[in-house]
């Protein structure tokens, strides 16, 4: 649970009391050992061995929990990872209704290894609440959403899905947060069970990372994917917690400056003669804009556009912003979704939720604003 009043006390303090070690360490050491000293056989002090629990990273457990006002936090070894213990909590039969365009991974272990397994998935527009309320069964026992998708950047209005969610008695609400971070949307707030996070993008912010994590204030649930952790052994490695607490020491600070330069970003891109469209959900022009303003605190570091111009020749171009999958760190990325990270979905259905071969999606880093503009700005010429 959240320890300080706001945000950016908890993202440094939440977990990190020197006191709980012996050394009393300001920053929280990197406790390399895999088992610990025992006094009475089967019945360890604090900790026994290092897949079921660490200090370094309980430590970073402890804060990604404050920053999502949870009182549950568990660190997996991917993003992805994370996508697998919450799975463990599906069985044969079950129903699972996903976002249409989320994330290519999720998809792809959806769609590949959980269809094995006998579990059903419907992959549909959550911005339309109506299409939930069809498409929602007796045996729907999980809806998958994204507060925002990637890469066209649909915001889900959670208070609506939880409340539809709720006439199933066992159906739980996960809401993959990568793209907003707690910083701009807190999900559990607004009723969802799970939120649900890769850690290798925003909340590390480095680039150097690839770590998950969930968060949780149902016990329950908080205890059994604790439980997955340790059982199907998905745990990060020590070193990454420590550099993923790291991280999130400058995340307040760092959000504030992602949105400032995407701001900056997607204003000029709307005035370029090079440029089909833009979306950004800071701008009015997006469709949950007004939504978004009721739910969130901002709207984050990423614009999506359709380019007017040669696509090599915008990316041969342009030296401020990298050609690069992933997203979320201090450095600026552009990436072509439809070649890149949406190539396993297939062609159709890329097409159908508007990834198309013109789509550029762009993390915008922390570098100066008039650099990156400066960079668009001739690379879009240099596409002509
Ligand atoms: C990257 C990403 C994931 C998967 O996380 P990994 O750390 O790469 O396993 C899941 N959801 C979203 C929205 C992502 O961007």
């Amino acid at each position: 649970m959240s320890t300080y009043p706001h945000f950016g006390t908890d993202a440094i303090h939440a977990g990190q009391d020197p006191d709980q070690w012996s050394s009393k360490a300001v920053v929280p050491p990197i406790v390399m050992s895999a088992t610990y000293k025992q006094r009475i056989p089967g019945q360890p002090d604090l900790y026994e061995y290092s897949r079921s629990d660490n200090p370094t990273r309980g430590v970073f457990e402890r804060c990604i929990a404050a920053l999502e006002g949870a009182k549950h936090g568990i660190a997996a070894g991917s993003g992805l990872g994370a996508t697998t213990l919450l799975c463990q909590l599906l069985k044969s039969g079950d129903h699972v209704i996903a976002m249409d365009d989320c994330y290519g991974g999720t998809y792809r272990f959806f769609t590949a290894i959980m269809s094995k397994y006998g579990v059903e998935f419907d992959f549909i527009d959550l911005t339309d609440i109506s299409l939930m309320e069809k498409t929602i069964k007796p045996n729907t026992k999980m809806i998958w959403a994204e507060s925002l998708t990637n890469p066209t950047l649909k915001y889900t209005d959670i208070e609506a899905v939880v409340k539809l969610s709720k006439q199933n008695k066992d159906c739980i609400v996960v809401v993959d947060n990568t793209f907003m971070t707690p910083y701009f949307l807190r999900p559990l707030e607004l009723g969802a069970t799970i939120v649900y996070h890769s850690v290798t993008k925003y909340l590390n912010g480095h680039s150097d990372v690839v770590m998950g994590a969930i968060c949780t204030n149902d016990d329950e649930l908080g205890s059994k994917l604790k439980y997955f952790a340790n059982a199907c052994g998905i745990v990060p490695s020590p070193f990454d917690c420590f550099l993923a607490n790291r991280g999130m020491k400058t995340l307040h600070v760092r959000m504030r400056e992602h949105q400032k330069n995407a701001t900056a970003v997607a204003q000029f891109l709307e005035t370029s003669p090079f440029v089909e469209k833009v979306i950004y959900p800071g701008l009015p022009s997006h469709p949950q804009h007004e939504l978004m303003k009721k739910q969130a605190k901002g709207f984050s570091g990423m614009v999506t556009f359709y380019i007017k111009g040669n696509l090599q020749k915008f990316f041969d171009a342009v030296k401020v912003f990298t050609l690069a999958e992933s997203l979320g760190g201090f450095e600026s990325l552009v990436e072509h979704p439809w070649s890149m990270t949406h190539a396993s979905i297939p062609k159709e259905k890329r097409e159908a939720i508007g990834v198309l071969d013109t789509l550029i999606r762009v993390s915008v880093g922390l570098e100066e604003t008039e650099d990156l503009v400066a960079d668009l700005e001739q690379a879009l010429k240099a596409s002509q």
